[in-house]
């Protein structure tokens, strides 16, 4: 386990990967562009946690200690005594590269980096860093607190010490590990994705409604979530982001985007953290929004 963690971005995937890091003991720094983002971070960590102690996942006591371990600002110095640190901002590769290029700024010169990218090159971010030896992708399930696997994924300069402490990490925390290599959307998503796309054009082209959809494939095929569903809780912008980098870097067209999941992007419509995707949040029950 390492000792102090720093967590770039506060989002849902960021403050999930804070609040399981610390439960384990860990000193967290958790960093985002937004302030705001950080006080909902804290917020969310507090409630979730004691969503976990009602149902006696963990203990009453556990939670103080835990938030204690949770610093939070925007300034990058708060890295200075980190053994490690993952990026977990928006996926968009123009932002992780200048996100890790500020980290190795900050971060101590033998501290491990890593990234917690749902589909971009380990390989490619690790390259624009100064230490691609000890850089590995380390990709998170939502919510973090609840899923049980950690993708590892080594980037080609990957080291075994490097990887096997990234290891370490993820079963410190109580997940299980798969390994995967370092190809665009690793294995979760290179299968996922499509699949959620395919239901966004079963919708675009009229084959059935959003209800009908989600309805034949949790009853159908014995998934606790609808692909529509699943969309708006991962997000529709980091959906969208994820087949676009499927599409580019693997250069085939069966990974298209649908442009009804861009329209949606394009309205601000991104899902669960906007209040509205292909479901309305507004009410206890979720409606669909066509
Ligand atoms: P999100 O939109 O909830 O949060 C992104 C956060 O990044 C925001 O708080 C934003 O303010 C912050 N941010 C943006 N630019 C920044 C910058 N320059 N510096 C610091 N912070 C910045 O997104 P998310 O769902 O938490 O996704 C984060 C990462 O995790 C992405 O790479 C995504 O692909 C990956 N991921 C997402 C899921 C999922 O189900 N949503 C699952 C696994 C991995």
């Amino acid at each position: 386990m390492f000792k102090t963690i720093g967590v770039i971005g506060a989002g849902q995937m960021g403050h999930g990967i804070a609040h399981a890091s610390a439960l384990a003991g860990a000193n967290i720094r958790l960093i985002d562009v937004s302030p705001e983002a950080l006080t909902d971070a804290v917020d969310r960590i507090r409630s979730f946690m004691g969503k976990q102690a009602s149902r006696g996942v963990i203990k009453e006591a556990e939670i103080e200690p835990a938030l204690a371990r949770i610093k939070t600002g925007t300034d990058y110095a708060l890295l200075s005594d980190c053994d490690m640190v993952i990026e977990s901002a928006t996926e968009n590769e123009g932002i992780k590269r200048d996100i890790l290029k500020r980290a190795i700024e900050h971060m101590p010169a033998d501290a491990l980096l890593s990234t917690n990218t749902s589909s971009i090159s380990i390989t490619r971010l690790a390259a624009n860093t100064d230490r691609p030896d000890r850089f590995c992708g380390c990709h998170f399930m939502n919510p973090v607190p609840a899923m049980p696997l950690v993708e590892l994924i080594r980037g080609l300069a990957t080291t075994d010490e490097t990887f096997e402490k990234f290891r370490a990490y993820a079963e410190g925390l109580g997940k299980t590990v798969a390994v995967s290599e370092d190809f665009p959307g690793f294995i979760v998503n290179r299968i996922l994705l499509p699949m959620i796309n395919e239901a966004i054009y079963t919708l675009y082209e009229g084959v059935g409604t959003v209800t009908a959809i989600d309805t034949a494939m949790k009853l159908g095929t014995r998934h606790p979530l609808g692909p529509l569903e699943l969309a708006d809780f991962i997000g529709l912008d980091t959906c969208l982001a994820i087949l676009s980098v499927l599409h580019g870097d693997l250069a085939d067209a069966k990974y298209r985007p649908c442009p009804l999941l861009v329209k949606y992007v394009e309205a601000g419509w991104l899902g669960v953290k906007t209040g509205r995707g292909f479901y309305d949040y507004a009410e206890e029950t979720p409606r669909p929004t066509r």
